[in-house]
């Protein structure tokens, strides 16, 4: 057992239906409880599709226990396949249904449905939602893709957009841009908008594109072995990474056209000069592995910022992340648990979380400022605007979401030269995350920053610790712009704490700043 507030990931069955949602003419009978339905709600609200996922649930009850489930899986794939009258099912478990053992796969097959039938067998207990994206996809492609010719042009598939997926509907839009620049024509897109007929042709294609290795690595692995079809292996987010796939798609087709660069502005936007207040800022990642890899590029050798930390929750892109932290110098956090994630960026105290919506919460309580990088996202995330994260329109869109929550060059300059003015004081915060708001709150050094609630001659006892801040130690160390100020604290008690002192003075604040300065 585990004790669990927040998961990064829902069960593998929302992988599965992740890959049902995303695709047409599809239909995913799932043996559920009665309840399981919540997950539609992932679709039509986080994602605002405008139909229900392509998903009959047996939603069986307790009083159905005592009698025969397997019959009513039965009769729920009978009355799907009359129903939507779809060209493949997927049938499989849930969690509560694993336990019962029904085997959908046994019951579909004596059904004689007439369709494809792809059996999944998820372990709801031993991984989770990515993988059962990755592995539901991997068995439509194995169960339904056709041998054929290649097609007369140069076309790739692109692997591994699902439902649900950060940015997954423009990435594969921004991509197609991209790749017919190169003289590359797409042949089928999958899961996301394809039929099981367009599964079958994918053999046609003389290469794939795996957008996300997360989603769609099994089955890139699995056509390249089974039709020689080589697969893309870098993922073409950031300027550097998307350059880097060019020359990968140039090798593998011989072709030697170009991308259109004249929209790519992130390079410019980062080395003008407003931006240098961008260089060495410390940032945290936080995602899935995908995502975190390339970002971390870009957040050091395109936005100059500092990377002080780095992780996944997928443990199955564990090694990418590993061999990316140790290029960076620091150690990857790999877990699935918030509270650790939490942890690591308290110690680090850095000055921007990138991550995924637990990391934003996180920040917000810790008073550092977040941009999203990585699902599990909320509905803002789904936006209706453009925003891609992949290729040069994606560099653009990625700048802009980095640069945001950061306090901007003048407004960081103007907090700390008005720091006791109404409207630039320490809590005000950047002017578009409502930080004007008259009420008490904590600031990025967890101490009160409400006059009221730690009057300045008071000495204030550190958190969690005796040692004891005097007054003009805090009042000096409220100079520091709050964005740093967090860090100083904490250096300037682990300092006291080393050298055995219970009172923190102005000295000690300085002997402190020295101490790490070296
Ligand atoms: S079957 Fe799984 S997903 Fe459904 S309610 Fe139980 S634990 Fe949650």
């Amino acid at each position: 057992m585990k004790l669990t507030v927040w998961t990064y990931e829902g069960p593998p069955h929302v992988g599965a239906m992740r890959v049902a949602t995303a695709m047409k003419g599809l239909h995913y009978v799932l043996h559920a409880p009665q309840g399981d339905t919540y997950a539609d709600l992932l679709f039509t609200m986080i994602e605002r599709r405008n139909h229900r996922p392509p998903v009959s649930y047996t939603t069986f009850q307790a009083r159905d226990l005592g009698s025969d489930t397997a019959t009513l899986f039965k009769t729920a794939c009978q009355d799907a396949v009359d129903r939507f009258d779809p060209q493949a099912i997927i049938v499989g478990a849930s969690c509560t249904a694993e336990l019962i053992q029904d085997d959908p796969a046994g019951l579909a097959e004596t059904m004689d449905l007439k369709i494809p039938v792809i059996a999944l067998e998820l372990p709801s207990y031993s991984r989770k939602e990515n993988f059962g994206a990755d592995e539901t996809f991997y068995q439509i492609v194995r169960g339904l893709a056709a041998p054929q010719d290649r097609s007369a042009r140069i076309t790739c598939n692109l692997l591994g957009p699902t439902a649900l997926g950060f940015r997954n509907r423009d990435d594969v839009e921004e991509l197609t841009g991209l790749l017919s620049d190169l003289g590359v024509d797409v042949n089928v897109v999958a899961p996301l908008g394809a039929t099981p007929a367009d599964i079958a042709r994918l053999p046609a294609a003389h290469f794939n594109v795996l957008m996300y290795p997360e989603t769609g690595e099994a089955a890139a692995r699995w056509l390249e072995k089974t039709y020689g079809q080589p697969f893309t292996k870098t993922v073409p987010i950031g300027v550097a990474a998307t350059r880097d796939f060019i020359a990968e798609v140039q090798a593998i087709t011989g072709l030697t056209a170009t991308a259109d660069e004249s929209r790519l502005r992130l390079p410019w936007w980062s080395a003008s000069v407003d931006s240098t207040y961008l260089t060495g800022k410390r940032v945290f990642l936080f995602g899935d592995g995908t995502h975190v890899c390339a970002m971390a590029r870009m957040a050091r050798d395109e936005m100059g910022f500092e990377v002080a930390g780095l992780g996944c929750y997928n443990r199955e892109q564990a090694r990418a992340v590993r061999a990316v932290a140790r290029d960076m110098g620091v150690e990857a956090l790999i877990t699935d648990d918030y509270l650790e994630v939490e942890q690591a960026i308290e110690a680090l105290a850095p000055e921007m979380i990138m991550g995924t919506q637990m990391e934003r919460h996180i920040g917000k309580r810790l008073g550092i400022p977040c941009a999203v990088i990585s699902a599990p996202v909320h509905v803002q995330d789904y936006p209706a605007r453009y925003s891609p994260v992949m290729g040069f329109e994606g560099a653009n869109v990625i700048f802009d979401t980095l640069v945001h929550p950061l306090v901007m060059g003048l407004e960081e300059h103007l907090l700390t030269m008005f720091r006791d003015d109404f409207e630039f004081h320490d809590a005000a915060g950047p002017s578009h995350h409502g930080g004007h708001a008259p009420v008490a709150m904590s600031d990025a050094s967890g101490g009160s920053i409400s006059g009221k609630m730690m009057p300045d001659e008071a000495p204030s006892v550190a958190e969690g610790s005796n040692v004891i801040w005097l007054s003009d130690a805090e009042r000096e160390l409220k100079k520091i712009p709050f964005f740093v100020r967090g860090k100083a604290r904490r250096n300037t008690e682990a300092f006291a704490a080393q050298k055995g002192l219970q009172q923190i003075s102005l000295d000690t604040l300085y002997e402190a700043k020295a101490h790490y300065a070296r």
